[in-house]
């Protein structure tokens, strides 16, 4: 099987954490799927896509089901934040 992004031919199954975005939550659910090593490109196949999907659903109604929390998401929320970018902007 070769990439069909850079059709390099170093596809092998690789763990990788994909991320499922649950309104403001993000969950990495752990699948071994094959990724290009060249380009980093990876190959759903139509059982992994509907599991994922599934998934998906399953957590946007009980949210708590087999989840740990690891690590928070954060907003930079300051009332200035544009006038800082401006600020910078205007010195380039
Ligand atoms: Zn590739």
């Amino acid at each position: 099987m070769k990439c069909i992004i850079c059709h390099g031919d170093n596809i092998q199954m690789t763990m990788i954490q994909e991320t499922l975005k649950i309104e403001n939550d993000l969950v990495y659910v752990p699948i071994s799927i094959p990724v290009c090593r060249n380009c980093g490109e990876r190959y759903y196949d139509r059982k992994t896509m509907r599991f994922l999907e599934q998934l998906y659903q399953t957590l946007r109604k009980e949210k708590q089901m087999n989840l740990q929390e690891i690590g928070k998401i954060l907003l930079y929320s300051c009332d200035n934040v544009q006038s800082e970018l401006n600020q910078i902007r205007s010195h380039l």
